[in-house]
């Protein structure tokens, strides 16, 4: 390893003991998307104890925050560090975000204490709400991110990977409206609306034998009816539609929303779509800098793991449409252990958890490095960042 990455790595080591306390912090007191005040507040201040200048509430966003280097003027390249920060209802930290603040919280320090004799500078940018409410959305239309030039984080996982695959995603609810009436006495003066929602569900479980492996429709029904002997005459559910591109997306949205279309027909009731924001996009990836991340990852002893084909939505896929970003990922549990589990909480906290946290850490600040000092790099994430979808 270079002796200016050794130093960094160095530094990290040092960081050890406030990162495992910030990732304790977090995990002890878990807050859902929007509502991270505590973490906001926790990790601003830690920042601007360690020498750099937060500001909260950026873009508008409440729970959102930025800290710079207090001593470095701003300047181009900068490459900027995502912390996420937000829990899940029930589970706590069951996504582990926890470990993501840490690491690029650390990542940011270490990296911040090298760059002597650089040009360019680095961000922290704290994204709140990933889980659903799209906090990096918010913050790229208030236009933060447009005086920076690549962005990265790492997400503890059950794989390590330099970068992965993500759905984009569209949410929608349904409604359908249909005529009560007796059941029993005058069951053919009713229009039921259950009726159209299982036949919408099934329309939707036939359509996905023709839609493409990568692509994924899921559901459930939020209200059924009022009672046995009323035909009942309103049902509403939730839906999600996920596939690997925009364009492949919106298409099978498409063909969703006639399933609603033939149910309604069929059974005479109506219905209202709601479309839900925000809608995420898949993660636009960009192999030069998943590449350089990829041999820092290796410099640390981490053996990269083979795709398993398992795929989620972020918001981190709409950010990648504004600029490079990468989203690399350190096993904590082993493959079989589900994400979103009280189980992978608990690994965030264990030795293996820890060590994972340091090492995202150092291949973050290393990756963050190689950035500011090839210029040859920049531009090869500058043309793939260009090339179309
Ligand atoms: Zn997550």
């Amino acid at each position: 390893m270079e002796p200016s990455k050794a130093r960094i790595c160095a530094e990290v080591d040092t960081l050890a003991r406030d990162l495992y306390a910030v990732s304790e912090f977090l995990y002890h007191n878990p807050e859902i998307g929007y509502q991270e005040f505590k973490a906001c507040e926790f990790l601003s201040r830690f920042m601007a104890e360690h020498g750099f200048k937060a500001e909260k509430g950026t873009g508008g966003v409440q729970t959102a925050f930025l800290a710079r280097p207090a001593q470095r003027p701003q300047g181009r390249p900068c490459v900027a560090f995502l912390a996420e920060y937000d829990a899940l209802p029930g589970v706590g930290h069951g996504c582990g975000h926890n470990l993501i603040a840490a690491a690029s919280l650390g990542a940011a320090l270490a990296l911040s204490r090298h760059l002597n004799g650089l040009t360019g500078t680095l961000a922290l940018v704290g994204t709140p709400a990933e889980e659903g409410g799209g906090g990096k959305i918010l913050l790229a239309e208030a236009g933060i991110f447009s005086e920076m030039d690549a962005a990265m984080m790492c997400h503890p996982s059950r794989l390590n990977r330099p970068g992965e695959e993500m759905f984009g995603r569209v949410k929608f609810k349904v409604e359908f409206f249909g005529q009560a009436s007796h059941a029993s006495v005058s069951p053919d003066r009713g229009v039921n609306a259950l009726d159209a929602m299982v036949a919408a569900y099934n329309n939707i479980s036939m359509l996905r034998q023709q839609v493409r492996p990568d692509a994924r429709i899921h559901g459930i029904i939020t209200h059924g009816g009022d009672a046995p002997n009323i035909i009942p005459q309103y049902t509403a559910g939730l839906f999600y539609v996920r596939a690997a591109t925009r364009k492949y997306r919106d298409e099978v949205y498409q063909k969703v929303e006639k399933c609603m279309e033939a149910a309604a027909v069929a059974t005479g009731a109506a219905y209202k779509i709601e479309i839900g924001q925000p809608t995420f996009d898949p993660i636009k990836r960009n192999p030069p800098l998943e590449t350089a991340a990829r041999a820092n990852m290796e410099a640390l002893g981490i053996s990269v793991d083979p795709d398993d084909g398992r795929r989620g939505s972020s918001d981190i896929g709409n950010l990648s449409f504004y600029l490079p970003a990468i989203h690399p990922s350190t096993a904590i549990v082993d493959p079989e252990v589900p994400g979103h589990s009280k189980i992978f909480a608990e690994a965030t906290m264990s030795p293996r958890g820890k060590d994972a946290l340091l090492k995202a850490a150092k291949f973050l600040a290393m990756t963050g490095y190689d950035y500011l000092t090839s210029a040859d790099l920049r531009e090869r994430v500058r043309e793939a960042f260009e090339q179309k979808e």
